[in-house]
């Protein structure tokens, strides 16, 4: 037994990987997630694109020691549940470890993946080195992960970490979680997007009307793009949803004190322009003592932090089996 397999599972496509030991990853394929299809149709197709991986890389199923999966949702420890995913439609309350486990005969772990990819950037990205640190996802949503001691930290059932749900502004912008000014709200890609598509329609001067095409199809990378050329409504927005980002990280990191706070996903990848002003926002409101040292840097290991934080939890279980 010397493979393992990491699987991320998103909203819109599945990425499998297998792994040797040491985490190298020797094999990978992704494939679309078909969510529409619901739960049963899904974890066909992902029985489909594991089989495939192992076809190409010649490897047996035999030789493989266990799966780990990351997937976006609320994934309960204790119960061994997925509570809730706004990605995944239908599958709350499906024991999907159970279910994995009985389609491939295979030990299984689940984990989310805002916080596998902090256990990832922690063992071999940008967190190497620090034993506490914090990982917040930027894309379409906000998650987040926490190591702390140098142990992935869920809280009591799995659910830590959601800074994405910190509620930023009373009366705020209603969030896909039920509450209202959540900071995923007011400052993921998709609150960015929703924030350039009002300002045309407003009818405000903005580089944002030279995109062709329909107006629905504006996206986040789309303001970016305007803030960077000196559109001001565009930069305004940036500016806003920086502020709420600098902001949250501060409440965040004055309760937890981590030595090193790390931004990963779409949105993070607009590197010095996005980082410049939560940085701004950020030491203007922590406490100054846990500012002292504090770095806010960019994932290392890109789209595969996931799979190789989950790989790492997967052999760390193992190992204990
Ligand atoms: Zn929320």
């Amino acid at each position: 037994m010397h493979y393992y397999i990491g699987v991320d599972l998103g909203g819109t496509k599945i990425r499998v990987a297998l792994a040797g030991v040491g985490d190298q990853i020797v094999a990978a394929r992704s494939f679309p997630t078909g969510a529409g299809r619901g739960a049963a149709a899904v974890l066909q197709a992902l029985q489909g694109g594991i089989n495939e991986l192992l076809a190409g890389a010649g490897c047996s199923r035999h030789a493989v020691a266990g799966i780990g999966v990351c997937a976006a949702g609320f994934y309960d420890r204790e119960e061994d549940i997925m509570v809730h995913s706004p990605n995944l439609p239908g599958w709350d309350g499906l024991p999907l470890r159970r279910e994995l486990e009985e389609l491939f005969g295979l030990p299984v772990i689940v984990e989310n993946d805002a916080s596998a990819a902090a256990y990832g950037e922690y063992r071999h990205g940008a967190g190497r080195g620090q034993e506490n640190l914090l990982l917040l996802t930027l894309g379409t949503g906000i998650g987040g992960g926490l190591v702390l001691g140098g142990k992935l930290y869920g809280g009591s059932r799995g659910f830590a970490g959601e800074i994405g749900h910190i509620p930023m502004l009373p009366d705020g912008p209603r969030c896909g979680c039920g509450r209202s000014g959540c900071l995923e709200a007011l400052a993921s890609g998709t609150a960015i997007a929703l924030e350039g598509r009002k300002l045309l329609a407003a009818g405000t001067s903005s580089l944002l009307r030279e995109k062709k095409g329909d107006a629905a199809d504006l996206g986040a990378a789309d303001v970016f793009e305007a803030a960077r050329r000196g559109d001001g409504a565009a930069g305004r927005i940036i500016e806003q949803a920086s502020f709420f980002l600098g902001r949250a990280l501060a409440i965040a990191a004055n309760i937890l004190n981590p030595g090193i706070i790390i931004l990963s996903g779409g949105m993070a990848a607009s590197g010095d322009q996005l980082f410049e002003a939560v940085r701004r926002h950020f030491y203007a409101s922590v406490s100054p003592p846990i500012a002292a040292g504090l770095e806010i840097a960019a994932a290392q290991l890109g789209a595969d932090s996931g799979i190789l934080g989950i790989l790492a939890l997967l052999r760390e279980y193992l190992s204990t089996q």
